[in-house]
């Protein structure tokens, strides 16, 4: 990782105070700021709630013998949703859900009498409608996936997604990690690699309060750096904070301050200044600050859906989008669309030809 700075001087800056913490910002201040902030207009289509792990923040996952949990979305009503997003203006199907799902017999009995066998099959097959059917370009963020699963969904997807969270081996014995093998960050690593040797366009981020050290945050950060090194993939970071709600196991934990946010963002911007990595910071997790962070370096709000909630945080509607404008032009930026993938990638050695041609309707 090629960095101004060395590991201990990053680590350092996250405890930075006064006069040291103005003296991060003057850093971030000197970087080339892009004059756009980003956006994706998406419909948000949680495919099941069912997840094979149990994190200590979670409010996605559901139990599948609640009634109200949705085990699968069928095809018909996943292209009600996108023919309505379609109405919306909406150019990004993004698919969500639970990893690892079919390991629950609800959810394995519901894909058979579909006609698959696996959740990887059925993915396929939802984003094969989306491209069939609707101008929608399909991103998939469903949590790990093999090899060749990713070498399947990359024909489908203009893009695919996995939050690493964190590095840190250690969180797996805590609230945050200790249910969930899934997120054993040795595994999360290898399937954003694969993403990387199998040229698909990635999103990844970091998860900040969930019990990490300074330590950890750098080290995640400069893991994320590596592999964008290694392979070009990571076309965006996020930061997300954590935001405790009630009923999750966490939710007694303290939510990561306002500066705790500003100087990961800062660093963040710091590690990846010599590329066009964007560093987004989701707004609708922090509506009233979110202005501050396009000062540290955040240049994207990430997915923003006028039709359906954010599952993934449904306490936490998102802003709309006149307002976001709004606070972009308040704090000296344009608000720009973008698609579900980064411009840079729009080419035949991401994409397959068909994939491109899709993109290049619009
Ligand atoms: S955070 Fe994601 S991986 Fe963890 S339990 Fe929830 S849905 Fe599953």
């Amino acid at each position: 990782m090629s960095c101004d700075f060395n590991k201990k001087e990053l680590i350092d800056f996250l405890s930075s105070q006064k006069g040291d913490l103005i003296k991060l910002l003057n850093l971030i201040k000197d970087i080339d700021f892009k004059n756009h902030i980003t956006f994706s207009k998406n419909v948000f289509i949680p495919l099941t709630e069912v997840c094979k792990n149990d994190c200590g923040y979670c409010s996605f996952k559901k139990d599948p013998n609640n009634e109200n949990t949705i085990i699968l979305k069928n095809k018909e009503e996943i292209l009600e949703l996108l023919k309505e997003a379609e109405k919306h203006g909406c150019k990004e199907a993004m698919f969500a859900f639970g990893e690892d799902a079919d390991y629950d017999p609800d959810v394995k009995k519901a894909l058979n009498n579909l006609g698959y066998s696996n959740m990887v099959e059925y993915i396929y097959d939802v984003c094969r409608l989306t491209l069939d059917e609707t101008t929608l370009l399909p991103h998939t963020n469903g949590g790990n996936f093999s090899y060749d699963a990713l070498e399947k969904l990359k024909a489908v997807n203009v893009s695919m997604g996995l939050m690493l969270e964190n590095s840190s081996t250690r969180l797996m014995n805590t609230v945050a990690h200790k249910n969930s093998p899934g997120k054993d960050p040795k595994i999360r690593l290898k399937t954003i690699a694969n993403a990387g040797k199998l040229r698909i366009p990635y999103t990844t981020g970091i998860l900040i309060g969930i019990g990490e050290t300074h330590e950890e945050i750098i080290d995640s950060l400069i893991a994320i750096k590596n592999l964008y090194d290694e392979y070009g993939h990571i076309q965006e970071i996020i930061v997300q904070n954590f935001t405790p709600v009630s009923g999750i196991e966490m939710e007694k934990y303290p939510e990561p301050s306002l500066f705790d946010m500003i100087r990961v963002v800062s660093i963040a911007k710091l590690i990846f200044k010599d590329t066009d990595v964007s560093i987004q910071v989701p707004p609708n997790l922090n509506l009233d600050s979110s202005q501050i962070f396009l000062l540290c370096g955040c240049d994207d709000w990430g997915g923003i859906s006028p039709l359906t909630k954010d599952y993934v945080n449904p306490d936490s509607p998102w802003p709309e989008l006149y307002y976001l404008e709004k606070l972009t032009n308040d704090a000296g930026f344009k608000l720009k669309e973008r698609l579900a993938i980064y411009e840079k990638y729009i080419n035949k050695e991401w994409l397959n030809k068909e994939l491109l041609d899709k993109i290049n309707k619009f």
